[in-house]
């Protein structure tokens, strides 16, 4: 029998009940696949900083480091929110164990469910059946480059510098994961970028262009402004395969794509490095006006154990039977955040239910 070792982050807020649901759903794929979880809980954000006075402990960090996967939930809340040494944030405990475990890749599906194309805030017929990829570059680019700061000008005033900064290694190696992507999907990259005004974006183009033209020529590649890109997004998204883009843009773009397909509660992410366990969280935080209340919806956290599935575990079928029961479930109950006339009103458990009950 094959087993996993699976590290769970709780985190905080919302983080425990949502991830209570997950635990069932992997029940679910062990007894159905014939596979075993072997579990690892850790603490993160603010719980490891009230129990270990860090956000995330060395000790942590290395069993997550030895797992297949991790699945995170949300880290922060008002708690912490400015009571703790900055370095020692909720937040912080993230960012170190992403920097830690060198994920570059960020992957955000913005998938509409049908039975939730009603919520977009675009009609029904431009978002049903809506399926994008976000593959963002998530370790370079402005957020990281040198020089960086606030300085003072010689003659009285202030300047503000970050540096949009890319190797041409860094773009191959993300490039290479948006084309390994899209053979799994429909064959479909845009490259998205500011080759017009950026010489950042221009040496992206060229270089995503020649790693193409080498080894992915069976995929479809075009190039796109990523203002244009943001504007498609809008008027015709179902156009869109797979997105590749930098940090920067991703970040935006993938925000902006998210808010087409309904809710916050409904949205997970994958983050890979090269060879190590990747990192799996819902993209919404800990919500802590709802939290220990009973009524979160798990559902962005199942579809982020989804990806686990599919992206560190190669069980592809396990991860559509899991996506499957989601969208099926929502044609018959609803968490309040997604909530609309016609339909059960249920809780994080009832969601769960759900989820369980379309397993079979
Ligand atoms: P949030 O995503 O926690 O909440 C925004 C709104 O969406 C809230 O009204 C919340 O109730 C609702 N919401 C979010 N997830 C939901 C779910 N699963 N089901 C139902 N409703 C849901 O964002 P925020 O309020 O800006 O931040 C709260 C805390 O979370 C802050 O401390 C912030 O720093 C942190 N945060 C963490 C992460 C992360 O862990 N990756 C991401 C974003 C924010």
């Amino acid at each position: 029998m094959t087993t996993y070792n699976i590290m769970l982050l709780p985190g905080d807020g919302i983080g425990p009940e949502i991830t209570a649901e997950v635990r069932r759903v992997m029940a679910w794929v062990e007894k159905a696949h014939g596979v075993t979880f072997d579990v690892s809980e850790g603490l993160i954000g603010g719980a490891a900083y009230d129990a270990e006075g860090t956000p995330l402990s060395d000790e942590t960090l290395d069993r997550a480091k030895a797992a297949d996967a991790i699945l995170l939930a949300c880290v922060g809340g008002p708690k912490w929110d400015g009571k703790t040494a900055y370095d020692k944030r909720p937040e912080a405990g993230l960012l170190r164990l992403r920097k830690e475990l060198d994920v570059f890749a960020n992957l955000r599906p913005a998938l509409c469910f049908d039975a939730l194309a009603d919520a977009s805030s675009l009609k029904r017929e431009f978002v049903a059946g809506l399926d994008i990829l976000f593959v963002r570059e998530l370790s370079g680019g402005v957020y990281f480059g040198e020089p960086r700061g606030i300085e003072d000008l010689p003659g009285g005033g202030r300047v503000g510098i970050n540096t949009q900064r890319y190797t041409d290694a860094e773009i191959i190696r993300i490039a290479r994961v948006a084309f390994e992507m899209a053979r799994k999907r429909r064959g479909l990259v845009h490259s998205a970028e500011k080759s017009n005004v950026m010489e950042s974006g221009l040496l992206w183009r060229e270089e995503v262009t020649k790693l193409h033209d080498a080894e992915y020529s069976d995929v479809k590649l075009e190039h796109i402004l990523a203002d244009n890109c943001a504007m498609q997004l809008v008027k015709a998204p179902k156009q869109f395969d797979v997105i590749l883009t930098d940090n920067l843009f991703g970040d935006i773009l993938s925000d902006a794509a998210a808010m087409l397909t309904g809710s916050l509660g409904m949205l997970p992410s994958a983050s890979l490095g090269d060879g190590g366990p990747g990192l799996y969280e819902p993209v919404h935080g800990s919500a802590p006006d709802i939290a220990g209340k009973g009524i979160a919806n798990p559902l962005a956290a199942i579809l982020s154990f989804a990806m686990a599935l599919r992206y560190s575990l190669d069980m592809g079928d396990a991860a559509d039977q899991v996506e499957a029961a989601v969208s099926q479930a929502l044609n018959e109950v609803r968490t309040g955040d997604i909530w609309a006339e016609g339909f059960d009103r249920v809780g994080t458990t009832g969601m769960g239910d759900a989820v369980l009950k379309a397993l079979g």
